[in-house]
């Protein structure tokens, strides 16, 4: 408090850590950043954030920040470079890699830490500049299989509600999230609620913080979502619960489904799903008699096999209930990185561009042709794992990556390494020497979000504005800075950046958010579609879904083949997550008091495995796949069943991802994180 008091200017932005959006009221003194609190009148948070938000901001003047462009000798060593000279170097590289092997051997990873307006830039620049769809961000490994199964079943793959609607909810689901770790604010606003004395539900191989909260908790074994939710859905069936007047009225392919929900063997599924069915009836009956019931999900619904299917499953529930369109109601994905909405919006994506068109229709193709001049590349871009592998095989010479650390957070590490060493050229814009920077060719060194301006959008699709707080740190620049000037360094007619100017093109080409201006967003934001005149949405899909008619899918439940092919040798399966201490790859927090509260990683593992293993709390043990291996501190707890085990992934120490595989969701390619066949064993007492 005192030191807010020294403050000379308050300046309101957004968090930079997960997809709530928190607003900030940040007090400075000249460039130092004094602390940080929530103003009251915050739509998202209410005067509150969690210890991320408030405390973990450090890391902004931390001395590992990169300060100044690097380009790799052939010593292999870096040296200090003139911006000049790095934009030189990487416009003679692109350009040869280009002219010799087709636009198609360039690739882009954007960022989900960054900015829509840095996003936008950062698929132009691939897409108008090298020719190639091949663009994608991190979505690929958290909520890609959200987008593609809530457009399959609604038309829009993003929240249908907003975070309001849980004060108007009589039934709380959620599925494969952990929202007091992962989305605290939200956890904090769920729990509040619930505590009223409204039911809560939670579907989790794990017992998360919330379990002693919730009414029914359906622990199922990982990679069984789809089994479960189609026990969960018949026993609405059985218990005459759905809304046939609603579904008649504004949903398609009902008879398929319900045909496919009558031909279950339910008591196959109980063993395959390790739950009862009378438990899954008592909460299934919970959610459907409800008034209104609001469902929740996270990365332990999407990083499966059957990931996009399982948010399809999810969709169907809320349609056979008729919980859409209404408040208190929904399916409401809890996405990850504060941005992570909105790089997928700006186009982030190889299959879809700016807006959520599809880049193969020919009509698409001329209408971007149209608007930017320049002809639209045509050839299928490349997926993030799809672009590793075309890296092996020789076939992608050229990346650039903004803002990711695919090397420590990409699963089966030693493949991303191998990827990246195998390129002819990377390029690496970030704030500190990362796991994936170290293997770069240039580093362009960036500012961090409290000193830039822009936009973010939260997981209720919320558009709001990022304020720089302080100057960018001597020798970086921000990223939508650095992408105008590589723009025009290739010849692009591109306006210096600045964060109105690049939301107004994007105004122009993303039907929603054409009622959006930098003016209009205000303090609070505006949740897209955006119509003219900046009236905006709460409630999607009130008169009808974005495709009409809300369509019906029924899938049967598939092992996974990672356990298919390696449970004989390795019989744990394990899972991963996030603490409320640190952020995915910790990039940031790591370099923040928050590591003195947890300092590493560590491995959790029921009572009953680590007696027969010798193991107890505090030992250091081995975890082990057919990929690799880590050592962790253990963790004896019985949050986890016999037969499974928990890690985090927030440190390059452990390098938890040595151990995950490359199985992934069909539909997407969104990595299956939650399931790997895995054995642990003892290295030493603690
Ligand atoms: Fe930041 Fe998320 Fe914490 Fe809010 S809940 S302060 S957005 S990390």
């Amino acid at each position: 408090f005192s030191k807010s008091i020294e403050a000379t200017k308050k300046t309101r932005t957004i968090c930079t850590y997960c997809g709530v959006g928190c607003n900030l009221n940040v007090a400075t003194k000249g460039d130092q950043v004094l602390s940080i609190q929530a103003p009251v009148d915050a739509e998202v948070n209410h005067a509150h954030t969690c210890l991320k938000g408030r405390f973990a901001f450090k890391f902004y003047n931390h001395k590992d920040r990169l300060r100044t462009p690097l380009i790799k000798q052939p010593d292999g060593q870096f040296k200090e470079a003139t911006w000049q000279e790095a934009y030189d170097h990487i416009f003679t590289n692109l350009t040869r890699i280009k002219a010799n092997h087709g636009g198609q051997s360039v690739a882009g990873i954007s960022s989900a830490r960054c900015t829509n307006e840095e996003n936008y830039l950062m698929q132009k620049f691939i897409r108008n500049v090298m020719g190639t769809n091949n663009i994608d961000c991190c979505a690929r490994v958290c909520h890609s299989p959200t987008a593609w199964g809530m457009q399959k079943s609604f038309g829009t793959g993003a929240a249908t509600n907003s975070y309001e609607d849980i004060e108007h909810t009589r039934c709380v689901l959620v599925i494969g999230a952990n929202p007091t770790e992962g989305h605290p604010v939200t956890g904090a606003r769920l729990k509040q609620h619930i505590m009223k004395g409204t039911p809560l539900i939670v579907i989790d191989p794990r017992k998360i913080e919330l379990v002693p909260y919730a009414k029914h908790h359906l622990q199922l074994r990982p990679g069984t979502n789809v089994a479960l939710l189609n026990m969960f859905a018949r026993c609405i069936l059985d218990a005459g619960l759905v809304k046939t007047d609603f579904i008649k009225k504004r949903c398609e392919n009902w008879e398929e489904f319900e045909a496919g929900l009558r031909a279950l063997d339910l008591a196959e599924l109980e063993k395959i799903t390790g739950v009862s069915i009378d438990l899954v009836r008592a909460a299934a009956i919970e959610y459907a008699s409800a008034e209104a019931a609001m469902s929740f999900h996270g990365l332990g619904v999407t990083e499966h096999q059957q990931g996009a299917k399982t948010v399809m499953l999810i969709s169907n529930l809320a349609m056979m209930t008729g919980n859409i369109g209404r408040p208190g109601v929904g399916v409401n994905p809890l996405r990850g990185q504060n941005n992570v909405q909105g790089a997928a919006d700006m186009g982030c994506q190889p299959h879809q561009g700016a807006g959520y068109y599809e880049m193969a229709d020919p009509q698409v193709q001329q209408r971007y042709a149209d608007f930017y001049g320049v002809p639209t590349p045509t050839e299928p871009g490349w997926k993030i794992p799809q672009m590793f592998d075309a890296a092996i095989e020789g076939k992608l010479k050229a990346l650039w990556l903004m803002g990711e650390d695919v090397v420590q957070t990409d699963p089966d590490a030693h493949h991303v390494r191998h990827a990246m060493e195998s390129l002819e050229f990377l390029v690496v814009q970030e704030i500190f020497m990362t796991e994936t920077a170290k293997y770069a060719d240039v580093i362009l060194p960036a500012s961090s979000f409290l000193e830039k301006s822009g936009t973010f959008t939260n997981a209720e699709r919320r558009v709001q504005r990022v304020n720089a707080t302080v100057k960018p740190l001597p020798g970086t620049k921000p990223d939508g800075q650095i992408l105008c000037e590589v723009l025009q360094r290739f010849g692009v007619a591109q306006p210096d950046y600045t964060p109105d100017g690049v939301l107004a093109e994007v105004a122009q080409i993303v039907p929603f958010f054409k009622g959006i201006t930098w003016e209009n967003l205000g303090e609070n934001g505006l949740q897209w579609p955006v119509k003219e005149g900046g009236v905006d949405t709460q409630i999607m899909h009130q008169e009808q879904f974005t495709r009409g008619k809300g369509h019906f899918h029924f899938f049967s439940w598939k092992e996974s083949t990672e356990l298919e092919t390696h449970r004989g040798e390795f019989p744990f399966i394990l899972t991963t997550g996030r603490i409320l201490e640190h952020y995915n790859c910790g990039t940031m927090t790591r370099r923040t008091g928050n590591s003195e509260i947890v300092g590493q990683d560590f491995l959790s593992l029921n009572p009953a495995d680590a007696q027969r293993k010798g193991i107890r709390s505090g030992d250091i043990v081995r975890l082990f796949s057919a990929r690799g291996e880590v050592e962790l501190e253990a963790r004896v707890t019985d949050e986890v069943k016999p037969g499974i085990l928990y890690t985090t992934f927030h440190f390059p120490d452990a390098m938890v991802n040595n151990v995950t595989g490359q199985g992934c969701d069909g539909d997407t390619m969104c990595p299956e994180y939650k399931v790997v066949a895995a054995d642990v064993e003892l290295v030493r007492a603690g």
